[in-house]
């Protein structure tokens, strides 16, 4: 078996394709040297290793010893150096690479090789302040990543001789500083470890590689995954591979670059760049970087130059290179650079994280610039994003009190309490507050608390720091290298331009603008047109499934034709009994003794229902709308105050205790299973004969107003029965009767069902006999086919999500193997009975992609969901049929 993959020199055993078995890192890097560009040669040790040293219980196959010594020895004859030579050392890089990129969740080692001969031979090569500075760089890095110590306990012993030679700067630090600060790290590894730090390249490089496949396991790695939705199965490659640096001096450089702006798509050449620095210092956030084009070199407040001035050949080679990498991956590329003496080497290329914004502009541009089609593009925008584009930002005539301003890292507008600290984020969050982190910088332990944040400031690091790349992955709006920002982490306060806010206060975070403002700032709608509705246009042109929203006022109604709804799947006419004006007229109702109480309060809410129907009729046009009769238990409208009880017993002029002896008839022990749904329309057919007329004359009214047909679909709850339902029919068809002959109007209507029963699922095809459609109301189907009410499953449910059991929250993303069974079932029964039986989802999970997906595989004519998850659904919809 081959384990190994190697790269460089113009060749590669593999190419972009293989990412599965090297991870994104090793793929493209082979990609790349097979384009011809200049990569420092290496190899990709594949992922199945990463399965194979797990199964063998942190042992590697036997064969893979030789198969790296031969990688190794190509490298060498490549590059011309020796791997532990004394005269002209190999120096690798160990780098890790999973299928999907992780950034800052796996640790990378550099300058690896160096050892007490090997320094010397670098010192001639590349002098030796240089060499020694390496040298301890590396003993550094390695005893953090591989060894498992703390990085303060480097950081004090340099800290210790600065001070005691009265040096302020790293710069001060001559050779001769290095090699006594390496005596004292090696003294300190030796004294933790009981074992002297490893000088045997070979044994330096396999503690590396074990490190790599080590973190495919630890906690930072496990919760991204979580986080991502990354199986564990996947496992990660490591990469070795030769060293080149940055920091060789003035003509030597490293840096990041986007072939377009990451944070909001447009099409320029964009990144950061440091001159004479290695690796990670870029990321890190430890200097400011400079930018590497002129073109934003004003958003960047850096002292230096771009890199477009101050080495403009390599910057004419680089963005060649990036133009070429997006016209091959047809996708914007994110791509790591290292300049060594005026010589460009490219270490990394990938698809670019981006912020859903950004994604929507680049799909759109690139589908007009031909590179891909429409499809693609719309394939492009995962239908999750679009939740960022929908959500607002900071109005524009908003009064901005600016408390600082650092760079635009993430956009979108949030707002909430200042906190410190990532776990008191989670707490806080957990508790239903909306927080904004406050932090100098972050690292990965912080990535709890930023997901749990709404926005995420920093006062370090740039547009490529470890927080604005997760901020902008996760869509939190984000602020960062906010300089002016003195933090008090112990003192729960941090202070700026004379100003000090709180932890607790509230604070608006502008991550367009780059700006924290003091206050809750007012915000302001999403733009849905442009580059938008462009796609959604094509969304809408790929999908075959219908899109309807769940929607009662007229309000929700109107947002729901904007969002491109294309009728309303479920209007629960319950929520339009609790306004002020008619709740005491339906606690009379409720509270009444006889049929004849009940009739004289339904005769006053019936011009009420039908107002609110003409409404909705009048925003629908000739849109449908499936409106459902009464469905909750009657208690939930009972009065619970005395003074509400006495306003009922003015309305009905019945006594006070007696509508209390009533209030306390109707108790039930177990709602959710009691009188409620049908069972209301069965025992008291008056209240669905009243709604039944409402909606009919309404419908009459406004098509006599209009001149358009509105289409009423009225659907009955929780139906179990054949029977329950052929008797509710003819109430409905009973009150459409007499509506047109008292108006002289006939309408086309239709009388279906939900089916949110398990019985009702079974006996479909009897059910079909008197539906005309089915409606499949998920969330009371997920309640009782899996016996889990939903209010009370907080308990449970997230050790059940966390032990497996159910993968995902079942009120989330649809249970496709049990309750989509009997979606399934119930589907294949209706058509039968009746083919060309109407079949929608009208559940929360009608806005989540996973569950649209499935809707469209079981062949539903639609799905429905909350207005603003409408763009959502229409766009997994699309991607469910591409
Ligand atoms: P990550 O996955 O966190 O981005 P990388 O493996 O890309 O980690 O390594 C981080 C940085 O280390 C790179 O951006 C690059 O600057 C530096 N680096 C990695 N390998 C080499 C190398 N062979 N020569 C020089 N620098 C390297
Ligand atoms: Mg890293
Ligand atoms: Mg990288």
């Amino acid at each position: 078996e081959t384990w190994v993959y190697g790269f460089g020199g113009g060749t590669a055993d593999g190419d972009a394709s293989m990412k599965n078995l090297l991870g994104g890192k090793g793929a493209n890097l082979a990609e790349m040297a097979k384009l011809g560009l200049p990569v420092p040669p290496g190899f990709t040790i594949s992922t199945a290793v990463c399965t194979a040293y797990y199964e063998l219980e942190r042992e590697y196959p036997s064969t893979l010893s030789p198969q790296v010594d031969a990688a190794l020895a190509a490298v060498e004859q490549e590059s011309g150096k020796g791997f532990g030579d004394p005269e002209n050392p190999l120096l690798v890089s160990v780098r890790s690479g999973a299928r999907a990129s992780m950034p800052g969740m796996m640790d990378t080692v550099l300058n690896l090789g160096l050892n007490e001969a090997s320094v010397k031979g670098l010192a001639k090569l590349a002098g030796e302040r240089f060499a020694y500075d390496s040298y301890r760089r590396f003993i550094q890095m390695y005893s953090n990543v591989v060894l498992g110590l703390r990085h303060d306990t480097f950081e004090h012993i340099l800290d210790d001789y600065k001070e005691r030679q009265g040096f302020e700067l790293d710069t001060e630090m001559e050779a001769e500083d290095w090699k006594a600060v390496i005596v004292s790290y090696k003294e300190a590894v030796e004294k933790a470890l009981g074992k002297p730090f490893p000088d045997d390249p070979k044994e330096q490089l396999w503690g590396a590689i074990s490190a790599v496949f080590g973190s495919w396991m630890n906690d930072r790695a496990i919760t991204y995954r979580k986080l991502n939705d990354i199986p564990t199965e996947w496992g990660t490659a490591v990469t070795v591979q030769s060293m080149v640096f940055g920091n060789l001096g003035e003509t030597s450089a490293t840096g990041v670059a986007f072939t377009r702006d990451p944070s909001n798509g447009e099409p320029i050449f964009y990144g950061e760049y440091l001159i004479n620095a290695q690796g990670e210092d870029v990321v890190a956030g430890i200097r400011t970087p400079a930018p590497i084009s002129r073109e934003r070199a004003d958003t960047l407040k850096s002292a230096d130059a771009p890199l477009e001035e101050a080495m403009p050949p390599v910057y004419a080679q680089l963005r060649e290179v990036a133009d070429k990498l997006e016209r091959h991956y047809k996708d914007m590329q994110d791509l790591e650079f290292t300049v060594e003496n005026g010589r460009l080497y490219m270490l990394q290329t990938r698809n670019g994280k981006r912020t859903a914004s950004a994604a929507l502009r680049i799909a759109v541009d690139m589908a007009r610039d031909g590179l891909i089609t429409e499809e693609e593009a719309v394939l492009r925008l995962a239908p999750s994003q679009l939740d960022q584009l929908l959500h607002p930002t900071i109005a524009e005539d908003a009064v901005r009190d600016v408390i600082v301003t650092g760079l635009p890292a993430s956009p979108g507008a949030a707002v909430g309490k200042v906190v410190f600290d990532s776990e008191e984020a989670f707490a806080m969050a957990e508790k239903g507050e909306d927080v904004i982190l406050v932090r100098i910088e972050t690292s990965p332990e912080d990535i709890k608390g930023m997901h749990a944040a709404r926005a995420i400031v920093t006062a370090r690091g740039g547009m490529t720091s470890h927080a604005a790349v997760v901020a902008r992955g996760m869509g939190r709006p984000c602020v960062c290298g906010a300089g002016g920002l003195q933090i008090d982490t112990a003192k729960g306060v941090f202070r700026v331009m004379g100003r000090e806010v709180k932890k607790g206060d509230v604070i608006t975070v502008d991550g367009a603008a780059g700006q924290v403002l003091l206050g809750a700032v007012k915000m302001m709608q999403p733009d849905l047109s442009g580059d938008f509705g462009t796609l959604m246009g094509w969304a809408d042109k790929a999908r075959r499934l219908k899109v309807r929203a769940n929607a009662e006022t007229a309000l929700d109604a109107r947002t729901a034709v904007e969002f491109g709804a294309e009728g309303i799947g479920l209007c629960r006419t319950e929520h339009m009994f609790f306004d002020a004006d008619r709740i005491p007229e339906v606690r009379a109702m409720i509270l009444a003794n006889d049929e004849a109480g009940r009739r004289a309060s339904l005769a006053k809410l019936l011009p009420m229902q039908r107002a609110d129907f003409e409404d909705l009729f009048r925003i629908l046009e000739d849109r449908p709308a499936t409106i459902r009769l009464l469905d909750p238990p009657l208690h939930e409208f009972l009065p619970h105050s005395d003074a509400d009880m006495e306003e009922v017993a003015k309305a009905s002029g019945v006594k006070v205790e007696e509508l209390k002896r009533r209030a306390a008839d109707l108790h039930e022990s177990n709602p959710m299973l009691g009188h409620r749904g049908c069972r209301l329309g069965i025992t008291y057919p008056e209240i669905y004969e009243m709604q039944a007329r409402a909606i009919f004359e309404a419908a009459v009214n406004v098509a006599k107003e209009t001149g358009r047909q509105p289409v009423p679909e009225v659907m009955i709850p929780l139906v179990g029965t054949h029977k329950e339902l052929s008797i509710l029919k003819a109430v409905v068809d009973g009150a459409a009767k007499a509506v047109f002959a008292e108006t002289g109007t006939t309408l086309d209507y239709m009388v279906g069902t939900m089916i949110e029963l398990p019985r009702a699922a079974l006996q479909a095809g009897e059910i079909a006999q008197s539906a005309e459609f089915f409606s499949f109301g998920t969330n009371d189907l997920t309640q009782t086919t899996l016996g889990i009410s939903r209010d009370d499953a907080g308990r449970f449910l997230k050790i059940y999500e966390e032990k497996g059991i159910y993968e995902k929250d079942p009120f989330v993303t649809l249970d496709q193997v049990g309750v989509g069974e009997l979606v399934k079932i119930a589907a294949e029964r209706g058509r039968k009975t009746r083919p060309g039986i109407k079949l929608g989802i009208c559940g929360e999970h009608g806005g989540d992609p996973a569950s649209v997906a499935f809707c469209h595989r079981a062949g539903l004519d639609y799905v429905s969901c909350s207005p603003y998850r409408l763009p959502i659904a229409r766009l997994a919809a699309a991607h469910a049929a591409l």
